[in-house]
C-alpha cells in the first residue's frame, strides 16, 4: 500500500513537474526570419523581368525554408542552415554553385555561422570540394573545438565529417566564367584555362543568366529568431570576382560580415568585405544595441549608412533581436533582401526604392 501511494505520489510530481515545466517554457516567442542575397549596383533597367522574376523567387524559396523550421518549433541554427543550403545551391547567387572565380580560375567559398544562445561560432574559408559551406561552418562549430579552419584542411574535415564533396566544377557558372574573363582582360592579366570537368563553351548566344555579372553581388546570409527566444546568424560566399593570393573577406570573420548573440543581435553582411572587416560591422551594431540600448534598425543605419559610407564601404547588412526587432541597411543601389516574422506577411525587395 505504501508503495504504491509513493508510486502514485512520484507519477503525480512529474506529470505536475512537466506542465509547470511547459508553462514555463520560452516558446512564446514569435519567430522570425531576416536574409540577403548579396548588394550591389542592383539597377531595374540592367535585370531584365524574367531575371527580376528568379531573383524574387530564389530569395522567396529560402525564406519559406527557414520559416517552415521555426514555425514547426525548429531552431534558429536549423533555419539558418536550411536556407543557405537552397541558396548555395542556386546558381544566381555567389555562394556554392554559382559562386565568382578568383583569379586562378577556382571557386574559393567562405561560410561562417554562430549561435546567439552559446556564442558558439564556426568558419570556413577557401573551401573548394565541399557542397555546402554553411554546413561545414556549423560542422567546426559543434564537431571541433576549432571556431575557424581554411582550405584544403578544412575540405578534409568536411569529407572526416561525412559532408558531402563534389569536383571542383561542380561550383561552374557559364555567367561567373565570363565575369572573371572581363575582370582579367581589363586589368590585362593573364586569363587561366576554363576549369576542368566545366562544361564545353557554349556555341549559342547566351542568355541573361550566362551573361556576366560585373557587379559582383550575390553573397548570400541568414538571420533568424526561434520560438525559444535565440538567435542565430549564417553568411556564405564565394568573395570578389578576381581575387588573389587566398584573399578572404568579411564573411567568415565572426564579428565582420556574421555575429550572432542573445545579449543583442544578430547580423549577416555583405558588400566589399574589407571595409567590413576594419569597421567590425556586424558585432560593432550588436555592440550599440547591447551598450548604448540604440533600437536595431538605428545601430544598422549608424555603421552602414554614417561609418561604412565615410570610409567609402560599399554594402548592407540584414539583422535582429531576440525581441523581435528585424533591421536592414544598405548604402548601395540594391540589395537582395526579405523578411517574415510569424503572423506576419513575407516583403521581398531588390532596389532601394522598395520598402
Ligand atoms: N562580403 C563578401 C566578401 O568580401 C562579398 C559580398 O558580400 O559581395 O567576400
Amino acid at each position: 500500500m505504501f508503495s504504491l501511494r509513493r508510486i502514485w505520489l512520484a507519477v503525480t510530481m512529474t506529470l505536475l513537474g512537466s506542465v509547470i515545466s511547459f508553462g514555463q517554457s520560452t516558446k512564446d516567442h514569435k519567430w522570425a526570419v531576416v536574409l540577403h542575397g548579396g548588394a550591389g549596383v542592383i539597377a531595374r533597367s540592367s535585370m531584365t523581368p524574367e531575371a527580376e522574376a528568379q531573383y524574387r523567387a530564389g530569395i522567396k524559396e529560402a525564406l519559406d525554408a527557414a520559416a517552415s523550421v521555426l514555425d514547426k518549433g525548429g531552431s534558429s541554427l536549423d533555419a539558418v542552415e536550411a536556407a543557405i543550403k537552397l541558396l548555395e545551391d542556386n546558381p544566381l547567387f555567389n555562394a556554392g554553385r554559382g559562386a565568382v572565380f578568383a583569379a586562378d580560375g577556382t571557386n574559393q567559398l567562405d561560410a561562417a555561422i554562430m549561435d546567439g544562445k552559446t556564442m558558439q561560432a564556426g568558419a570556413v574559408a577557401d573551401v573548394q570540394r565541399t557542397r555546402h559551406p554553411i554546413s561545414l561552418a556549423r560542422a567546426v562549430m559543434e564537431q571541433s573545438p576549432h571556431v575557424m579552419l581554411i582550405g584544403a584542411g578544412a575540405d578534409a574535415f568536411a569529407a572526416h565529417v561525412h559532408l558531402e564533396q563534389v569536383p571542383p566544377a561542380f561550383f561552374f557558372t557559364e555567367r561567373r566564367w565570363h565575369s572573371l574573363v572581363d575582370e582579367l582582360k581589363k586589368e590585362g592579366s593573364p586569363i587561366p584555362p576554363r576549369p576542368e570537368g566545366a562544361p564545353a563553351p557554349p556555341t549559342h548566344p547566351i542568355a541573361f543568366f550566362e551573361t556576366p555579372d560585373s557587379h559582383k553581388f550575390g553573397t548570400v546570409g541568414v538571420v533568424a529568431l526561434d520560438r525559444d527566444g535565440n538567435v542565430a546568424a549564417g553568411t556564405s560566399t564565394g568573395g570578389t570576382t578576381g581575387k588573389r593570393w587566398n584573399r578572404v573577406g568579411d564573411s567568415p570573420i565572426i564579428g565582420a560580415g556574421t555575429y550572432a548573440s542573445n545579449q543583442s543581435c544578430a547580423v549577416s553582411a555583405t558588400g566589399t568585405g574589407e571595409y567590413f572587416i576594419r569597421l567590425t560591422v556586424a558585432r560593432t551594431i550588436c555592440a550599440l544595441v547591447q551598450y548604448k540600448g540604440m533600437p536595431l534598425q538605428d545601430a544598422a543605419d549608424q555603421v552602414v549608412q554614417k561609418e561604412l559610407a565615410a570610409i567609402h564601404g560599399d554594402g548592407g547588412v540584414i539583422a535582429l533581436t531576440p525581441d523581435g526587432q528585424l533591421a536592414w541597411s544598405f548604402n548601395t543601389p540594391g540589395m537582395f533582401r526579405a523578411k517574415v516574422a510569424e503572423g506576419g506577411k513575407a516583403q521581398i525587395g531588390i532596389f532601394r526604392d522598395e520598402p
